[in-house]
């Protein structure tokens, strides 16, 4: 459902990522790891295009865009591409001057339009998802960590994107409150929701991803269903980067 081909960025003369080919299945869960400063962070951005790639095509379902063509892409057709996806961020980026479910409705409000109570009908349903519901009307600032966090995956979830990318969504947290985020998330991944998640939490990758990428200075290492890259790691780098996150 997802399809990166021979994506490649750089900043400046920085190479950051290097004919990164890889697909998502529709309803899949993959866990992208690696050592910091690999291209985690910056392949989720060039899923959402929250930065165009020098160089390869992005598919997600039925858009797709191809770059470095020498051809302009159009604003509209990455609005419509970034439409499909939904991000949560490791430090949450909750508005802080709206509440919980207000920071829920703002992109149904705001970017589709929706009438007020038709929004805040579906951000109440998202929140109970997240088992934040009676917190509603709470300010970010009086909620913890965890609850802020599975605040913002609600609202990532507001305008049904067909993936959800998250960005180290635990590693702010306490164990015991990244606990809460895994499950909410392990959850979501139950009921079928398409993620792709950068992080070095074991923990939430072993439980809830299908699929892992190993991503080093910019190119895959390997990948494959979880239980054999976590089990049974096929390259020597990948084995001693995995011991390090034990
Ligand atoms: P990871 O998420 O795996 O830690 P990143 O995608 O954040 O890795 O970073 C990969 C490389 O890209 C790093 O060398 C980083 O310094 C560089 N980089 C990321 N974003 C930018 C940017 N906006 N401008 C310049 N360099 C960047
Ligand atoms: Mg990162």
């Amino acid at each position: 459902m997802i399809e990166l081909k021979d994506i490649e960025k750089r900043f400046g003369d920085n190479v950051v990522l290097k004919d990164v080919s890889v697909t998502m299945a529709e309803r899949s869960v993959t866990a992208l790891v690696g050592p910091s400063g690999g291209g985690k962070s910056t392949l989720l951005r060039c899923i959402n295009l929250l930065e165009l790639p020098n160089a390869g095509m992005v598919k997600i379902g039925e858009e797709e865009l191809a770059f470095g063509t020498g051809r302009r892409v159009a604003t509209g057709d990455i609005q419509r591409l970034r439409r499909q996806t939904g991000m949560v961020f490791q430090n949450f980026q909750l508005f802080p001057h709206r509440t919980a479910i207000e920071n829920v409705m703002e992109g149904m409000t705001v970017v589709l339009k929706w009438p007020e109570a038709k929004a805040r009908e579906r951000a109440m349903e998202l929140l109970e998802k997240v088992g934040m519901a009676a917190k509603a009307d709470a300010w970010p600032a009086t909620l913890s960590g965890g609850q802020q966090q599975r605040v913002a995956i609600a609202r990532a979830l507001a305008p049904s994107p067909r993936v959800l990318l998250c960005d180290e969504p635990t590693s702010a947290l306490d164990p015991e409150l990244a606990q809460e985020v895994v499950d909410v998330l392990d959850r979501l991944a139950e009921e079928g929701t398409t993620m792709v998640m950068a992080t070095h939490d074991l923990r939430l990758a072993s439980k809830v991803a299908d699929e892992v990428i190993f991503l080093e200075a910019g190119t895959v290492v390997e990948k494959g269903p979880a239980a054999e890259v976590f089990g049974n790691p096929q390259r020597e780098r990948t084995k001693r980067f995995i011991a390090t996150l034990r």
